[in-house]
């Protein structure tokens, strides 16, 4: 295991070591089934028990509220950019987005095929760098529904608190710091994410919503794109991603381990506090996002007010000393570490430390 790098991918992100081990020793026979989680029937005794196990993981650790259904599927998160508005659009009432980045961006694209989309708020004119102020957010009062993206991957921007919606259904893409910090899930009225950032390896897709919000869409819908189908058959209307639910519950097994959701989310502010103290400390580095917004999950700067050789040399360097995708997104440029759930307090250290030094030879 030695010859592994510190890697902060946006997505797919790391996994914690001890999961892909234990993956590893269970690959060719899980528990005493004598086959793999791969070769299993998504009916089986076996494979029911794993799908169970990782949705209890789930409620228990988010604090999932019994009566909110758990929707293992696939497509993507942006598959879910779709659905959401196909299942949950009511005619006549639109859909308000607050846009906040690319992944809202991809939101609304979606939602204007199938909906009227409204623009509740928006930050675009200040690329992003800032969430608006809840005085900025103007509601329609019959919204279908409102969505959000409660952490900007790309731009580097992450909700502290949710804006209060009243009766009108909250969605939120939690793609990339879902079960990073403790949140108040009966505040949202659906909530997806891809796991490949924070919870597992991509193929799964993750939906938690008010059964009852299913029943909106027309049942002439293609069955597979209704959600009230995988409701009704605990995602097993079809084949489900087995081997993705399967590494679901190995990190939700480790992530109890290390202490559930409160002891996780100090680690991770603690991680993000190091970067942006090594990055607000000197005039070297700038990270272009307010102070307030900032994320724990993805780390966005800029060296030497966006100098490129230099930005390119760093990306270099940090990669040839073990460190991999640290490149920024490339719509934004820069630099991006993603620090999510399963990065070690030694590959955030290695990279603040790494950071002083090439300051040091090039400041
Ligand atoms: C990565 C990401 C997506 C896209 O996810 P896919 O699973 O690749 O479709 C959507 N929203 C956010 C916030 C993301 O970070």
């Amino acid at each position: 295991m030695l010859d592994r790098i510190f890697n902060f991918s946006a997505g797919p992100g790391a996994l914690p070591l001890p999961v892909l081990e234990q993956a590893r020793d269970e690959l060719v026979n899980f528990g005493d089934s004598g086959m793999s989680v791969m070769e299993m029937s998504h009916r089986s005794q076996d494979f029911t028990g794993i799908i169970e196990k990782t949705e209890a993981g789930l409620r228990e650790l988010m604090g999932i509220p019994d009566d909110y259904a758990v929707l293992f599927l696939q497509g993507g998160a942006s598959l879910q950019f779709a659905m959401v508005p196909m299942n949950l659009y009511l005619q006549g009432n639109p859909v308000d987005v607050i846009h906040t980045g690319v992944w809202t961006k991809k939101a609304i694209a979606e939602v204007d095929k199938v909906a009227a989309c409204r623009i509740a708020a928006s930050t675009e004119a200040e690329n992003f760098a800032r969430l608006p102020r809840p005085d900025e957010i103007k509601l329609d009062e019959n919204a279908s529904y409102v969505h959000l993206c409660s952490n900007n991957t790309i731009v580097g921007t992450q909700w502290r608190t949710f804006p209060n919606t009243g009766e009108i259904p909250l969605v939120a893409d939690m793609s990339s710091d879902i079960l990073s910090r403790q949140i108040d899930v009966s505040q949202f009225s659906l909530i997806f994410a891809g796991a490949q950032k924070n919870i597992g390896p991509s193929g799964v897709t993750i939906v938690i919503m008010r059964p009852e919000l299913a029943e909106r869409a027309p049942k002439t819908y293609p069955t597979m794109l209704q959600y009230r189908t995988h409701v009704n058959t605990q995602s097993r209307f079809n084949t489900p991603p087995t081997f993705g639910v399967y590494m679901i519950s190995l990190v939700m097994d480790w992530l109890e381990a290390e202490g559930g959701v409160p002891a996780i989310e100090q680690r991770n502010e603690a991680q993000a506090n190091l970067l942006y103290n090594a990055i607000d400390d000197t005039d070297f580095y700038a990270c272009p996002v307010a102070e307030k917004d900032r994320s724990r999950m993805n780390v966005v700067f800029r060296i030497r007010d966006g100098d490129e050789a230099l930005e390119k040399r760093f990306v270099e360097e940090s990669a040839a000393a073990g460190m991999s995708n640290l490149k920024g997104h490339r719509s934004m440029g820069g630099i991006r570490a993603s620090i999510y759930n399963a990065q070690t307090d030694e590959a955030v250290n290695t990279l603040a430390d790494f950071m002083k030094d090439f300051e040091a030879r090039n400041g």
